[in-house]
């Protein structure tokens, strides 16, 4: 059915629109509108590398509440190739999906998955992890190549510093980030959109942990007037804190008009942190890859299936968890299921954990709309840490 309702049957919008509903001190909900449809924020995506969510399909995604899936512009310009895509009639068509799809710019990948790479003012040229070719990323190519893969919401080539790192590095880094991030919204004006639907660009905000750098990079990015923002390079081994801290700093000077959208974060408590610091958008691969690992998170903290407690336990992995996986099997089941090495193992932990993080982002909206986020917070995290196990 999704097949062939790609195409909107409406005029595209020349900016993302996005309409804030209520605050709670900080903390935000709102709609994010795009011509695939309607994003609610707060809004967790689901990591898509590849053009799939690993151990789960399209239509599972949908049951469990996804209104926006994460793809990667790196991984999919490398296989199957952009061309591919754009024979297809886009990413939406490629991979059967008509909600709305987030690219990443691939330079988070580049920084973190190729073995070469050498960093120019024009762009980065480094080598495929796939086959050790060489490939350049320019700003403007990363344009290109998300227009033909036609996201609904394209991201700007960044350089993303490693953490630690000084603070000369990071004014530096910064600074080649924000004349990419230049060149990425001239590229993206005069490159048109491919399908007939818009796209929108966000700007991401760098700077590591440096408190002055990272302002200086909002106010800048702010004033380019992108449709969004994200806060990028937390989340990469600094202390929780700090992160938090960074988070804060950002929100201040961003526009309370735009959508935030705080990139690789993180762990159910960490979303809540975030939320409250008035982020509105996510992505994470925590529930889905460690569901595979058969680490399950649930209201009343975390656990690892595998272990021999729940050999005769038929109780629901959550009991009040209403997803396919806690209403149909038990933990006994799913434990057995790992034991053998059953990929149905894989699909479950995946189907639940990604329903958890729905229904956080679900009562998160519910508890800012009736104002009582912080108490609901506190609560919820407080359930969360029950168990808690540490995942790295
Ligand atoms: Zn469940």
């Amino acid at each position: 059915m999704f097949l062939h309702s790609c195409v909107p049957d409406f005029e595209p919008r020349n900016q993302l629109n996005f309409r804030l509903q209520a605050t709670d001190g900080k903390a935000r909900v709102g709609i994010v509108e795009t011509d695939h449809g309607l994003l609610e924020t707060p809004a967790f995506m689901p990591v898509g590398t590849q053009g799939s969510v690993k151990a789960i399909e399209q239509r599972e995604l949908l049951a469990v509440g996804t209104q926006i899936l994460l793809g990667n512009t790196y991984h999919l310009y490398l296989r199957p190739g952009t061309e591919v895509i754009e024979a297809a009639g886009g990413l939406h068509k490629f991979i059967g999906w008509s909600k709305p799809i987030l690219t990443d710019s691939g330079g988070y990948q580049i920084f973190s998955l190729s073995d070469l790479r050498d960093v120019e003012e024009d762009g980065v040229t480094f080598r495929s992890h796939l086959d050790g070719s060489t490939h350049v990323f320019t700003p403007e190519s990363v344009i290109l190549i998300q227009r033909k893969l036609g996201s609904d919401i394209i991201m700007v080539l960044d350089e993303c510093a490693p953490f630690p790192c000084d603070v000369g590095y990071a004014v530096r880094s910064n600074g080649l980030t924000l004349r990419w991030a230049e060149r990425c919204k001239e590229a993206f004006e005069k490159e048109p959109a491919r399908y007939g639907y818009s796209q929108a660009l966000f700007g991401i905000v760098q700077g590591g942990v440096h408190a002055g750098v990272r302002q200086q990079s909002a106010r800048t990015l702010v004033s380019m007037d992108f449709d969004g923002y994200a806060i990028g390079g937390l989340a990469v081994g600094e202390p929780v804190d700090q992160m938090y801290e960074m988070t804060a700093l950002c929100e201040a000077l961003l526009p309370a008009d735009k959508p935030r959208y705080l990139m690789g974060v993180g762990t159910p408590e960490n979303l809540l942190e975030s939320i409250e610091r008035g982020m509105d958008m996510f992505d994470c691969v925590l529930p889905t890859r460690n569901g595979r690992n058969a680490n399950l998170f649930t209201r009343c903290g975390s656990i690892n299936i595998r272990n021999a407690a729940y050999k005769t336990d038929f109780s629901p992995i959550d009991p009040e968890c209403p997803c396919y996986a806690c209403t149909n099997f038990t933990r006994a089941y799913l434990r057995h299921l790992f034991q053998a090495g059953e990929i149905l193992a894989l699909q479950l932990a995946t189907i639940h954990n990604l329903s958890l993080y729905f229904w956080l982002m679900r009562e998160a909206r519910a508890a800012i709309l009736e104002k009582r986020f912080r108490e609901w917070k506190q609560q919820t995290i407080a359930g969360l840490r029950r168990n808690q196990m540490v995942f790295s």
